[in-house]
This record gives C-alpha cells, sequence and structure tokens, in this order.
C-alpha cells in the first residue's frame, strides 16, 4: 500500500520566481513547514491526503511536465517514493526548499534554497548537497556576508544567486525594498534580481 502525502493544493501556473521565472509549471504543495518565518505569506496548514499515484494523477491533467514541490517544507515529506514517480513520467523537477532537511538531490532537477536562518531562531545550518539556487528573501536588514563565497553557513557552493525583494504588504516599504535590491544588484552582480511576478500579474 502506498504511503499517503499531506498535500496543501496542486494548481497550474508559471514560476513567479526566481531563474525559472515564466516557466509553465505545476506546483505541488506540501503541508506543514518546521519554521515560522515573520513575513510568511503561505497558508500551507490545511491538508488532503494522497498517494503518489494520486498527486502525479493530479499533477498530468495538466500539459507542462515542469513540477515545483514547494510548502510550507516540502523535504518534510518529500522522498525517493514520490520523486522517483515524476521522473519516471518524464517531469523537470523542482524543489523550494528552506534548506534545513536533506533532501535526495540525485533524484531532483533543481534545487532553489531559500535560507530563512536570518528570521528565525534557533538558526537551523542549511543541510543540502546541492544548491542550484540560492534565493534570499532581502528587507535590507540581511546579513549578506553569510551568502558569500567560502561563508561556513553554506555547505555548498550555489550555481546561482538570487535577490528577492520582501513583501512587507507595505507598499511604500516595499518600494524602498526594492530600491534597494536592485542597487545591491548592480554592486554585486552575482546577484540576480528575483521578483515575485506571480503577485505583480495577479496570477496564483
Ligand atoms: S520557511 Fe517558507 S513556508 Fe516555512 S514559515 Fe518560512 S516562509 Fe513560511
Amino acid at each position: 500500500m502506498q504511503s499517503a502525502y499531506r498535500v496543501n493544493e496542486i494548481f497550474y501556473s508559471l514560476q513567479g520566481e526566481g531563474c525559472h521565472a515564466g516557466t509553465p509549471a505545476v506546483f505541488v504543495r506540501l503541508s506543514g513547514c518546521n519554521l515560522r518565518c515573520p513575513f510568511c505569506d503561505t497558508d500551507h496548514s490545511a491538508a488532503t491526503p494522497m498517494t503518489a499515484d494520486e498527486i502525479l494523477a493530479a499533477a498530468a491533467a495538466h500539459p507542462a511536465r515542469h513540477v515545483v514541490f514547494t510548502g510550507g517544507e516540502p523535504a518534510l515529506q518529500l522522498d525517493e517514493a514520490l520523486l522517483s514517480a515524476f521522473r519516471r513520467a518524464g517531469y523537470y523537477i523542482q524543489v523550494e526548499t528552506n534548506g534545513t532537511f536533506p533532501l535526495p538531490v540525485a533524484l531532483i532537477d533543481w534545487v532553489t534554497c531559500s535560507p530563512k536562518f536570518e528570521f528565525t531562531e534557533p538558526r537551523l545550518p542549511l543541510r543540502l548537497e546541492r544548491i542550484d539556487e540560492l534565493k534570499v528573501v532581502y528587507d535590507t536588514t540581511n546579513r549578506m556576508e553569510l551568502y558569500a563565497p567560502g561563508s561556513p553557513h553554506l555547505p555548498v557552493a550555489p550555481a546561482h544567486h538570487t535577490l528577492q525583494p520582501c513583501d512587507t504588504g507595505d507598499p511604500t516599504r516595499n518600494a524602498a525594498i526594492t530600491s534597494a535590491a536592485i542597487a545591491y544588484c548592480l554592486a554585486h552582480p552575482r546577484w540576480r534580481l528575483s521578483l515575485q511576478t506571480h503577485k505583480l500579474l495577479a496570477i496564483p
């Protein structure tokens, strides 16, 4: 008998953020998170039990073969059985994680790690063996030296770096944060600006 995963929602949209922004993708939002970030804008508490086959069938109802496992924190549930089911079906697999739990990265095409250790106590270390994209939520108070090459806070060197303005809910403050993020990228061109385009476009 297949084990059940706690699924918050499955929906089809464009990837709004990061290096894959604009890519049509099926989003599988898994329920639950081990962190409590002050700016968290995701309701990931509701859960429907679904097997791997049921999740795959729901995803396959949409034409894209790019799946994004997100949360909450997907690494709390994401295992080889679920990832292998999507690999066998030919999916490009992206995972968005806070990085505090290990993941079977050999089964994942793209690991987006968005560390939250600046915003939560205790500061849990990153436990990933590969980071394709380091996505930092920027609110101008970040200690960017934590993400510098050779930082002891990074277990591996990320392939790509994206800086994403934090959505504070206050338009005036958001504009100031975005301006500061642009200035930071221009001064530190290792970083690429990531906008939450799905919010700008008012799509899921
Ligand atoms: S890690 Fe992500 S999902 Fe979890 S509380 Fe923080 S922002 Fe929310």
